[in-house]
């Protein structure tokens, strides 16, 4: 399967083994994603934002209950709520999740706002499991045409070990461990050498103890930056 259907797949497995009740999906875009998870009965309340609006409001429809959902009800409850947003604002609505998703979203944001990104996603939203996905720039001797990186828009593609130090960096400042993995393999011989095409770091919060940095993030006052574009109930 294509790349971008091989991430979303992970992202589905990892639901079904790990069972979060609650999921957002940061940088949602056309919602393709989303709309995998809504099948998944144990998730009650999805959520995906998106700071392009245009581009979230063009498909979201899609993830409206059809007739069957009310002739057979398979779920035990579902609510899902779509915004406009940009993952560098913290909103209160976003805290409290089980289950963060980021995919090749980061590689789109300059440096100064992966800074944000990390405060607002592990310091302020503190969620128990968070996936980021982004590509791995080792892999890019095997992608014809890419001289300088994937897509116009990225600011960056790091390789295996700048993705890995900012994510340790991560997991010290906001108490989280962090396992790293991926889709896209090399070809035969050379996984080892280049790694996967998108790299993954899958972090759960360690339990038990609230991280220094993470209180200096935590001010008692309610955000809503965010504009919710949609709402269902099912
Ligand atoms: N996650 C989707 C997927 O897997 O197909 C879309 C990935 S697309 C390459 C990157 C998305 O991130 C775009 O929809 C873009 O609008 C969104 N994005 C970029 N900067 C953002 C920001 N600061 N806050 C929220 N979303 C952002």
């Amino acid at each position: 399967p294509p790349l971008h259907k091989q991430r979303h797949q992970f992202v589905v497995d990892f639901v079904k083994r790990n069972k979060p009740k609650k999921v957002v999906d940061l940088g949602c875009g056309e919602c393709t994603l989303l709309k995998m998870l809504k099948f998944h009965h144990e998730i009650e309340l999805l959520v995906g934002v998106d700071v392009n609006g245009a581009k979230v409001k063009k498909r979201m429809h899609g993830l409206a209950p059809i007739s069957t959902d009310y002739l057979e009800p398979s779920y035990d409850q579902l609510c899902v709520e779509l915004y406009q947003g940009s993952v560098t604002q913290k909103d209160t609505r976003f805290k409290g999740f089980d289950l963060v998703t980021s995919i090749e979203l980061i590689e789109h944001l300059t440096p100064a706002d992966v800074e944000l990104f990390s405060e607002v996603v592990f310091g302020y939203m503190t969620p128990k499991m968070v996936i980021i996905s982004t590509p791995n720039s080792e892999f890019n001797i095997f992608m014809p045409g890419v001289s300088c990186y994937r897509h116009s828009d990225h600011k960056f593609e790091w390789t295996r070990a700048e993705f890995r130090s900012w994510a340790m960096k991560v997991c010290l400042d906001y108490g989280y461990e962090v396992e790293f993995t991926g889709v896209g393999k090399a070809p035969q011989g050379q996984q080892e050498a280049v790694g996967f095409c998108t790299q993954i770091g899958v972090f759960y919060q360690l339990g038990g103890r609230d991280c220094c940095k993470t209180l200096l993030v935590n001010d008692a006052e309610d955000l809503f930056p965010y504009t919710l574009l949609y709402k269902v109930n099912y």
